[in-house]
């Protein structure tokens, strides 16, 4: 099976994959297209995201007609960023760094840590598609990490599957009540980032190697709810 372009199709490399899906868009695609998702620096796809999330802050988002590029997106992906975002309703990558359809590759699970799953469709990223920028994406307010919080604090008891989603988190709520006891939700909040961040810089073998070649940037940072900025930590 194709991994990079969905067909079952067998494909020698991913980099033929890849030239292989450009090269059969139609010419009139080609272009436009091979500019935009041609390779990037992780420098430059983090700079991308900054732009994108100063244009949604402003109002001023370009990435609106997701009509445009359909066909040769339907050909092959390249997202130059991934993200591994909370999966709260109010944290909208795609559109909180005015980006469309095919530029950013999202895990999202309540709270941002990171499991065994979401490491692998990371890696299917960074080694299939060749994505250069992993940015773990916190929020304000999180009620993943709150919950993790009342459960190490206040000893709360969730039902169902709900405590494996805690358990992730928790060493970051007993650091953040260890250090902030009266306030322990933001620090809570970015020492479950750095958690993650680490935990990606150093996940063999695919992640660290890349990291350490320069070819992978991981970055850390936290949405804003009510001004929709995001900070890099
Ligand atoms: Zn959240």
């Amino acid at each position: 099976m194709c991994l990079a372009c969905n067909s079952k199709t067998f494909a020698p490399s991913r980099r033929s994959v890849l030239l292989g899906g450009l090269a059969a868009l139609s010419a009139s695609a080609l272009p436009a297209f091979a500019q935009e998702h041609a390779a990037v620096s992780p420098d430059a796809a983090l700079k991308r995201l900054v732009e994108g999330n100063a244009r949604y802050v402003a109002g001023q988002r370009t990435n609106t007609d997701f009509s445009v590029g359909r066909a040769a997106r339907a050909l092959t992906q390249r997202p130059f960023a991934a993200i591994l975002s909370c999966a709260d309703s109010r944290v909208a990558p795609e559109l909180a760094f005015d980006q469309g359809p095919g530029d950013l590759f999202v895990v999202r699970v309540a709270g941002n840590f990171v499991n065994d799953d979401g490491l692998a469709s990371l890696e299917y990223a960074i080694n299939f598609l060749e994505t250069p920028l992993i940015m773990v994406l916190g929020h304000s307010n999180c009620g993943a990490v709150d919950a993790a919080i009342k459960v190490v604090r206040d000893g709360l008891a969730l039902p169902g599957h709900l405590p494996d989603m805690i358990e992730p988190i928790r060493p970051a709520a007993e650091a953040a009540l260890a250090q902030s006891p009266s306030d322990p939700l933001g620090p809570a909040i970015t020492t479950n980032v750095q958690n993650a961040v680490t935990r990606l810089q150093t996940a063999e073998p695919i992640l660290a190697a890349r990291v350490t070649s320069g070819s992978l940037r991981i970055v850390g940072a936290q949405y804003d709810l009510e001004t929709g900025q995001v900070a890099l930590l």
